[in-house]
């Protein structure tokens, strides 16, 4: 098909504006106080935070870091911080709606939250960054906790930055406290892979997507962008259950094969960051190709707002999984609907991170650490309930896995405020 779409402007949503579309979209479906929507539609706080650093040069320098929180009727809130140079309050409080609906979809007893510091992590020093950390933690003391409002990792932040920030908060209250966030090293009450779990969760999906449209699975083309915790893993597993994974990418470029990648050879984020296209063998290509590329899935995991009016006409693959948060505008969801490429979203695809963060602080507040083999397996379950809930609003209502899960999500969220009512 020809595309006009690359001449038109595409103004990129915020986040927020997204997510409250989306909101609307799922509430037309649902008998809803429009009072609870009202609510839904703005945070219960944002906080906003200097957070002064000593640089190793001697130098202090003062960075912004937020913490947006969003609703917390079902539970406390819940969701991940992200070192980033593109952070704004706007942008918390977005990924913190999509937090609470992420919890819903999932059935945990949270909220959902969403913070981060506007930095570039790759400017800093390990040591700038533990300081950074540390003091971001004493920053938001006040408002966090594990009964309160639990952080996470997200984009720039890793295992290492929990075990900071958890120390840091653990410090100050006198006492060890591993709940007050999750995704920390296992040996300090983190869960066994909860690192691998986004990813995991993905795979998951994508696998449940392929065999509901009925592609067998070793038939399979795969393209994944990003090739960070998120992407690599949903590759790795996708390869091994037998897809054919033709197309991944990190900053630098993708690397492209119509006869499948050897997944395994090329090196993870953490091995040797950002290494994609000097994999051996493999012409790059560039990223925007990738998301165009005559493939069965593709998997955008990500930075948001990649999958745009721009090029949404472009789009070969037949099912879209969302592994990052918000990839997708609204004005591309609404062309993919209209061309008939199922998009399931990122509230279902990746919500095995926070559904392993979820296991992580049970074993937190019980004091037992699960195995891997127990961890994967209550992954496994919680993901297919979850995808037999939305399956069934898709069934039932004819709408798209988006509004599915958003009606799946909202619903309990709704019935939950309905059950609270309001006070005072
Ligand atoms: N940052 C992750 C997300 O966007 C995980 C949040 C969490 O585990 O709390 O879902």
């Amino acid at each position: 098909m020809a595309s006009t779409g690359k001449q038109t402007t595409d103004e990129p949503e915020t986040a927020v504006e997204t997510a409250r579309r989306q909101l609307e979209r799922a509430a037309a479906h649902l008998d809803v106080d429009p009072g609870v929507i009202a609510r839904l539609k703005h945070p219960d706080q944002v906080h906003r935070v200097s957070v002064p650093l000593k640089r190793d040069d001697g130098d202090t320098e003062i960075f912004t870091g937020y913490r947006a929180q969003h609703d917390s009727v079902r539970g406390p809130f819940k969701g991940g911080m992200r070192y980033h140079p593109g952070v704004t309050e706007e942008e918390c409080i977005g990924l913190s709606m999509w937090m609470t609906w992420k919890c819903a979809v999932m059935d945990l007893p949270f909220g959902g939250a969403k913070g981060g510091i506007v930095v570039n992590p790759k400017e800093l020093s390990n040591e700038e960054k533990e300081r950074l950390t540390r003091r971001f933690a004493e920053e938001l003391r006040d408002f966090i906790g594990p009964m309160r409002d639990i952080p996470a990792p997200d984009m720039g932040t890793d295992a290492q930055a929990m075990a900071w920030f958890m120390d840091a908060y653990s410090m100050q209250e006198g006492e060890t406290q591993p709940g007050v966030v999750t995704g920390k090293p296992p040996v300090i009450g983190g869960s066994y892979g909860r690192e691998e779990s986004p990813g995991r969760s993905v795979a998951i999906i994508a696998r449940e997507a392929c065999e509901y449209y009925d592609y067998p699975l070793e038939d399979t083309t795969v393209a994944i962008q990003g090739f960070g915790s998120v992407g690599a893993n949903a590759a790795l597993s996708l390869h091994e259950w037998g897809a054919n994974v033709v197309a991944v990418s990190d900053v630098n470029g993708a690397i492209y094969d119509e006869d499948g990648l050897d997944i395994d050879r090329i090196p993870t984020h953490e091995e040797e960051p950002e290494a994609v296209t000097t994999f051996d063998g493999h012409e790059p290509i560039p990223n925007e190709e990738l998301l165009e590329l005559d493939v069965d899935v593709l998997i955008p995991a990500a930075i948001g707002n990649v999958l745009t009016e721009a090029n949404a006409r472009d789009v070969q693959a037949d099912i879209i999984v969302e592994g990052a948060n918000g990839p997708t505008t609204t004005t591309a969801d609404e062309i993919f609907e209209k061309r008939d490429i199922h998009v399931i979203p990122d509230i279902l695809a990746n919500a095995g991170g926070v559904t392993v963060s979820y296991f992580e602080w049970l074993q937190d507040i019980n004091r037992r650490q699960w195995s891997l083999e127990r961890v994967n397996e209550e992954l496994e379950s919680e993901m297919l309930n979850a995808w037999d809930s939305v399956r069934a609003e898709v069934e039932e209502r004819g709408v798209t896995w988006r509004d599915a899960a958003y009606i799946v999500g909202l619903s309990r969220i709704a019935d939950a405020h309905k059950a609270r009512g309001l006070w005072p």
